[in-house]
């Protein structure tokens, strides 16, 4: 599933291509991908401007002159850019750019969004404007106070509304990294590996968007290739395997209802 690194990575690519590109059409080819508040008619995008591209916590945000057009790709949507050869199925909207190049939507497991809205209401209508701060927003405080809670750090920190962005895979990471145990109540870690943790996630979320993403199957970047973040990882679907610091296997556990991958002697509750 597409975390924080993967809808980062795709914004820097479609930055660089999309900007100031014209509209054509939108050609919707399974309504249910599409939630449209405005325009009130579709063909009203022709011609116009794609003047950014922003992410928010998984959520990406293209503005156009008058709208916004807010694509969330939930478990397995890929954006498709200009690629030699169309995607041939699973294709739920295509946006067909003034100067015939296309972005294709791909979605198998059909969870994915795309709204439509007036100009500066797009993250409010879908959702994003619910999500916490991005991780480098925040500071020492908010993040002491959001660890008081007596909920399983792992949980805490996969709530969207506490920090944006993280995923299971960077979730694992980065309390690997900070050696704290997935289960760990959050009011327990002390100020110190608190302040780790904050410096292992942002760590390992850079480490994501350096090497374009993790892909296990269905993510691909904006250029349509694969990243390299899954040859990286250190515990994330390495059950069974060493870990790479002291040689323990790594375990697999849930937690909240979410696989947990981790070091039983390196991570301590
Ligand atoms: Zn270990």
């Amino acid at each position: 599933m597409p975390e924080l690194p993967e809808v980062e990575t795709i914004q820097r690519y479609l930055s660089l291509h999309l900007v100031k590109e014209k509209i054509d059409t939108l050609k919707i080819n399974w309504a249910g991908s599409v939630i449209v508040t405005e325009p009130a008619n579709i063909s009203l995008l022709h011609n116009q401007r794609v003047q950014a591209i922003c992410r928010r916590g998984k959520y990406l945000l293209c503005e156009l002159d008058d709208f916004d057009l807010v694509i969330h790709l939930r478990m397995t949507g890929q954006i498709h850019f200009n690629p030699a050869k169309p995607p041939k199925d699973h294709v739920h909207w295509v946006l067909k750019l003034s100067d015939d190049k296309y972005v294709y939507y791909r979605d198998v497991r059909k969870f994915g969004r795309l709204y439509l809205t007036l100009k500066g209401q797009g993250l409010a209508i879908s959702g994003a404007k619910k999500i916490g701060p991005e991780p480098w927003e925040i500071d020492l405080k908010y993040w002491q106070d959001k660890l008081k809670s007596k909920r399983s750090i792992k949980g805490l920190i996969l709530d969207q509304q506490v920090i944006a962005g993280i995923g299971n895979i960077y979730a694992d990471e980065a309390l690997y990294l900070a050696k704290i145990h997935p289960e760990t109540q959050s009011n327990n870690i002390s100020e110190e590996k608190a302040t780790e943790l904050l410096k292992a996630i942002r760590t390992v979320l850079d480490n994501g968007i350096r090497y374009g993403g993790t892909s296990f199957r269905d993510y691909i970047g904006g250029d349509g290739k694969k990243g390299d973040m899954q040859a990286h990882l250190q515990v994330y679907q390495k059950a069974g395997q060493s870990c790479p610091n002291c040689g323990e296997v790594i375990t697999r556990i849930k937690v909240g209802g979410r696989s947990s991958h981790f070091c039983p002697s390196c991570q301590h509750i």
